[in-house]
């Protein structure tokens, strides 16, 4: 996949999430986490909010394998990051650059995905100019060079999880730290002769962000599809070729009645919407679509006064209605698969 593939190519993005989770039960959900932060949330970001040369950048990393982190969760803020930013970025005029700061521990970002690992960073802070907070906008720069950290940046490991490890989650702190002018993402909005100027009316940056995130969690949705199905899969493989004593020798485990009738009562209730949201959702990306304040709609692209339409909304429901059945319905699949083979083992 290629750094600009989100825009150009979202089929891949969609498929490349698709193939992923269905490792992800044999080797854990680190590498597909890690994918969907380099190419969705750093990645995308910077081709949503970024200039052309700034996209431009995005191959050039490509190119030299170089990774990306989204640093916008702030510990104090939590399940309202983006509505609460504590993290600080300051224009400063008669040096041309900003100054990235966070004014207290409660502004460090944690849990950042690959933050233990990335050279560069999308970080979202609450921009100042004049003194005035302008809300979040989102800042790209190298948090590490050669390896190491640049100066102003620490970076701690969240420590063990109770789930994929395999995946690096830092909580990084950034003091007083100079950025030059180019790191403000400023696609929609920027600094012209020391005033913030909006350069799309209507659009907000925070809108911009926020699409990152729907389409993140549109990509979890389809992938704990695809990883309940997988798993389903592996259960099955293992009761057709289980084979257990009868008095006309074995028959696999899956034909005892009670797992037969399990295995065809799931087949009909197991629902497949994964992808019809995912093709709508592509199309969305492939628009330069966002998200506002009234939901998920899809947007004109380049041209901001195009009308929106309801389209992605049905997406909203259905997606998250569809993991709701792989957790629920797939725990309780797997559960009642093992208190019939419980049972079974009882009759033998
Ligand atoms: C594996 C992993 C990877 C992540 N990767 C990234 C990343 O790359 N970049 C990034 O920016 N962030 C990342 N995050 C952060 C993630 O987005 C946050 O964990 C999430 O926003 C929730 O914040 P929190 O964990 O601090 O939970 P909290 O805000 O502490 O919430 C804990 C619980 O309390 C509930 N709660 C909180 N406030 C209220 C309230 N006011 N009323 C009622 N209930 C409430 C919540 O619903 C939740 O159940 C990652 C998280 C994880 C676990």
């Amino acid at each position: 996949m290629g750094g600009n593939d989100l825009r150009e190519a979202p089929e891949n993005f969609f498929a490349a999430h698709r193939l992923l989770s269905e490792y992800a039960t044999r080797v854990g959900p680190g590498f597909g986490i890690r994918f969907t932060v380099q190419f969705n949330l750093f990645a995308g970001t910077v081709i949503a909010l970024g200039n052309s040369q700034q996209v431009a950048l995005l191959s050039e990393w490509q190119a030299q394998g170089q990774l990306g982190c989204f640093c916008l969760t702030e510990k104090l803020a939590g399940v309202n990051s983006g509505l609460v930013v504590n993290t600080t970025c300051t224009w400063d005029e008669s040096k041309q650059m900003f100054l990235l700061d966070c004014p207290n521990d409660g502004a460090y970002k944690n849990w950042i995905s690959q933050g233990l690992s990335a050279d560069m960073a999308v970080v979202i802070a609450n921009l100042i100019v004049k003194g005035k907070p302008k809300g979040p906008h989102g800042f790209l720069m190298k948090i590490r060079q050669n390896g190491e950290l640049v100066s102003g940046v620490v970076a701690k490991d969240m420590g063990d999880k109770t789930i994929g490890n395999d995946l690096d989650n830092a909580e990084i702190a950034f003091s007083q730290v100079w950025l030059p002018k180019e790191s403000l993402l400023d696609k929609y909005a920027g600094i012209e002769g020391g005033e913030y100027v909006q350069k799309q009316k209507g659009v907000s940056n925070m809108d911009m962000i926020g699409q990152r995130l729907y389409t993140g969690r549109t990509v979890i949705a389809g992938s704990t599809l695809v990883f309940a199905r997988s798993l389903y899969q592996s259960a099955k493989n293992y009761a057709d070729n289980k084979k257990c004593w009868s008095p006309q020798g074995g028959v696999p485990l899956s034909s005892v009645p009670q797992l037969a009738h399990l295995y065809v009562q799931t087949d009909q209730d197991r629902p497949q919407p994964l992808r019809y949201g995912c093709v709508e959702a592509a199309e969305r990306e492939r628009n330069g679509a966002r998200l506002t304040a009234t939901g998920a709609q899809a947007g004109g692209g380049a041209d901001p006064t195009a009308p929106f339409h309801e389209g992605p909304a049905s997406e909203c429901v259905t997606l998250p209605k569809a993991t709701a059945w792989s957790l629920t319905n797939g725990i309780d699949w797997l559960g009642r698969f093992r208190s019939n083979q419980a049972q079974i083992w009882e009759i033998r």
